[in-house]
């Protein structure tokens, strides 16, 4: 039995993964010329930059994904009962790093975030005592979200309508539909705080003004969690995935687009690339954007669901501007910015607006900007310090021409982290820069539009309604990854990986369900 996977992302080798360990023959078809997808790495002058994901969080799924062997995929539980991280030290260090974020706000106060909760109560008293007795209220009431939403709801795959009637009322009472900025005020008084606790929707492509306040979830997943780092870089974790998948028995192609899903009578039942080459296979899993997937790899007779109606109804992310630059260490660099840091304007709601609504590039920034080398210093060479900042930009709905401004916008973001005294004299010291725009997504990735994080995370976009892991267009056709459900972020598409796997188990008829489950089902 032979499944091809199109694309290389995280979502995709973890699919790939769960599927070499099933029993099947499992051929990765990619593209580009190395793995990651998002997560690729940029290497240029001694300087190691990780492209895309650089925050870790739930290291319990890599553990899960690492410690599958041959005729065990691992598919059930869905979160793994045993602690610490032994098989996935095998492939790959993991650090934990604190604080998770330091949030700098433009009067040059900063707000460590970690998941010390006494520190967490300490920084809130410290900025914004008014607030105190707020968080405590927001944390009961995150938590019962993050119960539910997560813990409880976060695997379950949402195939019909009715799988999301049946939790609503819970999702209503939790009031967990609520845009989160609004859910955020209910418990802040303090813009600061408002901010502290809401951005975080953004690392997934959420404008918080307009997602479900279910992604305040995110607060303690990162609790319960933490945030940690892959030492070498996330592409270091890449590289442990393909090491696994191939240990397997998986195979991967790169450099081998794929220009056309073939379907016979409604099934998938193989590829052909670019190249002209065709591939049979008896079940295809997509890993690629979900407009390029049912837009451009299936011709329009194939989907009546997936129509182009319902393609250019769906509203996508916003994309993202990022400048990889390597600059001469002072070695104070480590005084006022910690391994992540997000960089906040002084407007919040308007600035949200212009790139998520107007879809105009605005004049003020918010940054997040990564410093890995406070943490591995190897990333580049001595003396110097390897670094990323990245800025959220409308998608390529808006007709900025990128080819144009791109340079211009390297100059003004690298300028302002000097200016503004994050990285003072940076522009003396600067030795590398390189930037990529909406046009890498849209071009090189092949993300409709320039999209960084697939369908936008708004409600009607959410469960149910975001594209399922299963095709209802055409048998034998698998989608995993950031467009598909749960959604975006390196722990949605590692679920995404498990719940499609599970489907595949149990549309072959593979599936050995725990013992508890049986009985239940029985
Ligand atoms: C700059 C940035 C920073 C981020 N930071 C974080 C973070 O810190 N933490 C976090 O958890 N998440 C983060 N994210 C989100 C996270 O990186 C993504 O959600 C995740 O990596 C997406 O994985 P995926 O499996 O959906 O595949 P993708 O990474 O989207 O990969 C899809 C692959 O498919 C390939 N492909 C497309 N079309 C074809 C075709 N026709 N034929 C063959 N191959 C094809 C592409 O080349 C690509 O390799 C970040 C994202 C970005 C962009």
């Amino acid at each position: 039995m032979r499944a091809i996977v199109i694309g290389s992302g995280v979502g995709g080798l973890s699919a790939a993964i769960r599927l070499a360990a099933m029993g099947l023959e499992v051929l990765v078809l990619e593209k580009l010329d190395g793995p990651g997808g998002r997560a690729r790495v940029h290497r240029a002058e001694g300087f190691t930059f990780d492209m895309g994901p650089t925050v870790i969080t739930v290291p319990a799924f890599l553990e899960d994904l690492f410690a599958t062997r041959p005729g065990d995929p691992r598919l059930y539980p869905d979160f793994p009962q045993e602690e610490g991280l032994r098989h996935t030290e095998r492939y790959v260090k993991l650090v934990p790093l604190d604080p998770f974020y330091r949030i700098h706000f433009p009067d040059g106060t900063h707000f460590d975030y970690n998941d010390d909760r006494e520190h967490l109560l300490a920084e809130i008293r410290r900025l914004a005592p008014e607030d105190l007795e707020g968080y405590l209220r927001f944390e009961r009431d995150a938590k019962a979200i993050f119960q539910r939403g997560f813990l409880e709801l976060g695997f379950t795959h949402f195939g019909s309508l009715g799988d999301l009637l049946r939790v609503a009322p819970d999702l209503l009472r939790l009031d967990a539909v609520r845009p989160l900025f609004s859910f955020v005020k209910k418990y802040f008084q303090n813009p600061k705080m408002r901010r502290v606790f809401s951005f975080e929707s953004l690392l997934i492509g959420g404008n918080p003004l307009s997602v479900p306040a279910i992604y305040t979830m995110i607060h303690f997943v990162e609790r319960n969690w933490g945030v940690h780092f892959a030492m070498g870089g996330t592409g270091a974790l890449v590289a442990g995935l393909v090491r696994k998948l191939r240990e397997l028995g998986g195979e991967i192609r790169y450099q081998a687009p794929v220009r056309r899903i073939l379907t016979q009578k409604g099934r998938a039942v193989g590829v052909v690339l670019e190249s002209g080459e065709r591939l049979d296979a008896d079940l295809v899993v997509s890993n690629a954007d979900y407009v390029h997937t049912y837009g451009e790899l299936l011709s329009p007779e194939d989907r009546r669901w997936h129509g182009d109606w319902r393609l250019k109804r769906t509203r996508l992310s916003m994309s993202l501007f990022v400048a990889y630059f390597g600059f001469r260490a002072r070695g104070d660099e480590g005084e006022r910015l910690r391994h992540h840091n997000v960089l906040l304007s002084e407007r919040y709601e308007g600035l949200l607006q212009d790139i998520f609504q107007k879809k105009v590039l605005p004049e003020d920034f918010a940054h997040y900007l990564h410093l890995p080398t406070l943490t591995d210093p190897s990333l580049a060479p001595p003396g110097h310090h390897a670094a990323y900042t990245l800025v959220p930009v409308p998608h390529n709905g808006s007709g900025l021409d990128w080819r144009e401004l791109g340079p211009r916008y390297l100059e003004k973001a690298l300028g302002y982290l000097d200016e503004a005294g994050y990285l003072p004299g940076l522009m003396d010291r600067l030795v590398y820069a390189h930037f990529i725009t909406p046009d890498y997504f849209q071009w090189t990735l092949n993300s409709h539009l320039g999209n960084a994080f697939g369908p936008e995370p708004v409600l009607w976009q959410t469960a149910s309604f975001r594209p399922h892991n299963r095709s209802e267009d055409v048998k034998g056709l698998y989608l995993v990854g950031q467009s598909y459900q749960p959604g975006a972020g390196l722990p949605s598409v590692m679920m995404s990986a498990k719940m499609t796997a599970r489907l595949i188990a149990h549309d072959l008829g593979l599936e050995r369900l725990p013992r508890a489950l049986e009985e239940a089902r029985a």
